[in-house]
């Protein structure tokens, strides 16, 4: 993209942000990001706005710089937003992406329509991390940068296993390996590993968890009682649905827990299903095998709309 670099060259205020509730691909490519233009360019002035972030990913260069207040008055002269499908999925910081001089957008999100000057969306990339990899020159790729990248990828791809790794998504992994990435820490720190809270509360989900379609569908909940009974955070439930989707003979899992108004749903497939279309329908998006969006309701309300639409595609 030679875009990238004309653009980085022309702009000395540079900000970054990613999606609400930001996971591994998000965190770890908005600070590759920055670390690769403070490597490579001088003289920039370049900040990262996201939601508060998980513990495990602090290790991460800049990690600790992250902002996560808009600061609205701010005007930037290019402004980048990674691993984001919609312009909603931005919104805490929106007012300063709007009054920004150029806005780049980089994805893997096949719901993703484009947005911004410039766009470059990959839907076959693995991770956002991986799109940045078919950016970035492979010498100008230091080890704080490969850390990101590496992190990114391991969590998208769900450590080589889902089906959006390909050979491409494996030579990048091998390239940063080269750059000497801490792989077995990266793996097991920020992705394996789970607080206690964590782990009692996929308990909870797998016990109330229930098959329709003669156990092609996996459905589980968690409610608000369930969050405060253990002083846990929603945030402290990702991964459940990864967990659901393994059951034997499933194709495909939904996990639901209360929001305003209504229940944020995460959906995955294995084979058949494609849950980007599904979530697309009621205003979110995501991957074919990997999708969520935000529905206003009673929980058999939502439970019943997404059931049917899964079932339609079985
Ligand atoms: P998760 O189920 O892990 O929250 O999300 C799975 C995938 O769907 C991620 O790539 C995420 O970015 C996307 N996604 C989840 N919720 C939404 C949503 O409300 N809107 C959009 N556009 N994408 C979503
Ligand atoms: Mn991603």
């Amino acid at each position: 993209m030679k875009h990238f670099n004309e653009q980085v060259l022309k702009a000395d205020k540079i900000a970054i942000t990613g999606h609400i509730h930001p996971d591994g691909d998000c965190i770890g490519s908005c600070l590759a990001l920055k670390q690769y233009i403070l490597d490579n360019y001088s003289g920039k002035k370049v900040d990262v706005y996201l939601e508060p972030i998980s513990t495990e990913f602090y290790f991460l260069s800049h990690a600790d710089e992250i902002i996560t207040e808009s600061n609205d008055e701010e005007v930037y002269d290019l402004f980048f937003v990674l691993d984001c499908g919609a312009e909603d999925r931005y919104e805490p910081f929106a007012t300063m992406v709007n009054h920004a001089k150029t806005l780049i957008g980089i994805d893997h999100h096949i719901s993703n329509d484009g947005f911004g000057d410039f766009c470059k969306i990959d839907p076959q990339a693995s991770a956002t991390c991986e799109v940045l990899c078919q950016i970035f020159e492979e010498d100008k790729i230091f080890k704080e940068c490969a850390q990101c990248l590496y992190t990114g990828i391991v969590h998208d791809t769900g450590v080589f296993k889902h089906s959006n790794t390909t050979r491409k998504t494996m030579e990048y992994a091998g390239m940063l390996l080269e750059k000497g990435v801490s792989s077995t820490k990266i793996i097991d720190e920020t992705f394996y590993q789970k607080t206690f809270v964590q782990n009692q509360l996929l308990g909870k989900a797998l016990l109330k968890s229930e098959l329709y379609e003669k156990g092609q569908i996996i459905f589980s909940y968690l409610s608000e009682e369930d969050f405060k009974d253990l002083q846990a955070s929603t945030s402290d439930s990702d991964g459940i649905i990864d967990q659901l989707r393994i059951t034997k003979g499933v194709e495909a899992a939904v996990f639901l827990y209360p929001i305003k108004d209504g229940y944020k749903v995460s959906m995955r497939s294995n084979e058949t299903v494609n849950v980007s279309e599904i979530a697309k329908s009621h205003g979110g998006g995501g991957h074919i095998r990997a999708a969520g969006c935000s529905v206003k309701g009673n929980l058999q309300d939502v439970k019943n709309m997404i059931i049917n639409d899964i079932t339609k595609q079985l």
